[in-house]
């Protein structure tokens, strides 16, 4: 192998490596988009069943569903909604209103301590 095919060879595995680096970031991307969403479906979840249980108890109308839901969302923000946000914050989510729901990347987020110190 002379010298210039040496280059030739470096620089496609330096192309290569561009690619791979490219296509590892796109993957990072997903993961934390697919880690977020997963988050949002399994409170999404918790919040139906407990709507379940409550229907089972005792029927509401399906316009008064709305309502309940909302009351749910507000109750995040008392007693058991605080326990629920610590513990999002915990699993590694901000509970700021800056950015909500999504994967903290960089320890923590003043937003969310300011929050939780409330
Ligand atoms: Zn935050």
């Amino acid at each position: 192998m002379d010298k210039r095919d040496i280059f030739v060879r470096i620089e496609q595995m330096e192309e290569q490596m561009g690619t791979v680096y490219a296509e590892l970031g796109q993957m990072k991307t997903q993961i934390i988009e697919l880690i977020e969403e997963n988050k949002r479906l399994s409170i999404e979840n918790q919040q139906l069943r407990k709507l379940l249980k409550k229907d089972a108890e005792q029927p509401v109308a399906v316009e008064t569903q709305v309502q309940v839901m909302a009351a749910a969302q507000a109750k995040e923000l008392t007693g058991e909604g605080y326990d629920n946000l610590a513990r999002l914050y915990q699993e590694g989510f901000h509970i700021c209103n800056v950015y909500y729901g999504h994967l903290r990347m960089e320890g923590d987020c003043l937003f969310c301590l300011s929050f939780l110190n409330k």
